[in-house]
């Protein structure tokens, strides 16, 4: 007998967030690392996901590797840049911030052109920056920067990073999946992801999609022997499958599960528009509550939104998370250190209905006086 495993509450986060019955099926069976069964469907997996991402499989090539999204940014950061190479991070959130870290932390000169978190980057100071430094040979930005959930404009940046011929590294952690996006179109040669966003895996493993003749040029950059991207790529091509180390046999299968039912809901297109349905839905109500959106409508992503909370003696966010949680609904607290916000996820699992029972369970969870 199968047992699923139930949900005690959705999660309203930008992930790990609510996966469907049939990604945690996935998990109930034990996959050997080096079998050929489960090489296959590695190979099957890194295809479909470039397809489903519209790449173009003569020109990019799909690299898994372990670890949380954050360990991906930093394997395609130590593992591209060259010895000499300098990094310009476009940054106006925590993510941004933390490519920085990333890129310093590895003994990588880097600059930063940081906006405020809920502007996005003056994209005439961008390319100043790039004009007056020559020196600068890649740059790095984050496409929806979830802190705040503001949508930053990936297709002019990549058009002034190339206009300057300048390498560059889109962080769509939480994007990608869920947004559509012309990474070929765009030119753009390393895009990063992880398992357990829009795409709605769970956690344990990301992946880059890179064009394979800038990858081609990374052997022996890299300043860190596990997260050497190149290495991983010509692995896993050599040995058909193959990652390097132990692979996360059972997250894997449950991404492949994923994908299947992202291409079965209709693909990212109709992904984009469940998300968006969900958004506007949980915008509206709780505007109608008394909150109000961090972010300008014009420049917010339909994956999470921030709010500030209503002015009200009765309300208290441990209370308020409290009570929704009891309610079937797990928020996200803020990470803006100016002011005190929280963030609503609409990625993962969930449906219209959903968000209009989270608007109801608001509704009963604001307001507290004893
Ligand atoms: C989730 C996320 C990451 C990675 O975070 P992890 O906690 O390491 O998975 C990086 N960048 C962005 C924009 C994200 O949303």
């Amino acid at each position: 007998m199968k047992t699923v495993p139930s949900r005690p509450y959705l999660l309203l986060t930008p992930g790990p967030l609510t996966t469907s019955d049939g990604v945690k099926e996935a998990m109930l069976k034990d996959w050997c690392t080096w079998d050929e069964d489960y090489n296959q469907l590695v190979q099957d997996l890194r295809c479909r996901l470039l397809s489903l991402l519209n790449g173009d499989m003569s020109r990019y090539t799909t690299v898994l590797m372990q670890g949380s999204g954050t360990f991906v940014v930093e394997s395609v950061v130590g593992s591209m840049m060259p010895e000499n190479g300098k990094l310009l991070v476009l940054a106006n959130g925590a993510y941004g911030d933390r490519i920085a870290t990333i890129a310093r932390t590895l003994r990588i000169e880097t600059i930063v052109q940081r906006a405020h978190d809920v502007e996005i980057p003056d994209l005439t100071l961008f390319e100043q920056a790039l004009s007056r430094d020559r020196s600068i040979t890649h740059v790095a930005a984050v496409h929806v920067e979830t802190t705040t959930g503001i949508l930053n404009p990936v297709a002019a940046i990549a058009k002034i990073a190339k206009r300057h011929n300048k390498l560059l590294l889109i962080d769509s952690m939480s994007g990608l999946g869920g947004i559509d996006m012309d990474i070929s179109g765009m030119d753009i040669d390393y895009v990063v992801s992880s398992a357990n966003k829009c795409i709605q895996g769970v956690p344990g493993f990301g992946f880059a999609i890179v064009k394979k003749d800038e990858l081609a040029k990374c052997e022996g950059r890299a300043r860190s022997h596990s997260l050497d991207l190149y290495d991983q790529w010509i692995q896993m091509e050599k040995g058909k499958g193959k990652w390097r180390f132990t692979s996360p046999t059972h997250v894997v299968r449950a991404f492949y599960q994923a994908l299947l039912e992202l291409e079965k809901e209709g693909g990212i297109p109709a992904r984009e528009t469940r998300y968006r349905n969900n958004c506007r839905i949980v915008r509206e109500g709780m505007e109608r509550l008394g909150f109000k959106p961090v972010i300008p409508e014009q420049y917010q992503s339909i994956i999470i939104t921030s709010f500030y909370p209503p002015q009200h003696p009765a309300y208290h966010f441990p209370r308020f998370y409290q009570e929704l949680k009891k309610r079937g609904f797990v928020i996200y607290p803020g990470k803006l250190t100016e002011a005190e916000t929280f963030r609503i996820g609409h990625i993962g699992d969930i449906y219209e209905d959903d968000m209009h029972q989270f608007i109801r369970a608001v509704e009963e969870s604001m307001y507290w006086t004893n």
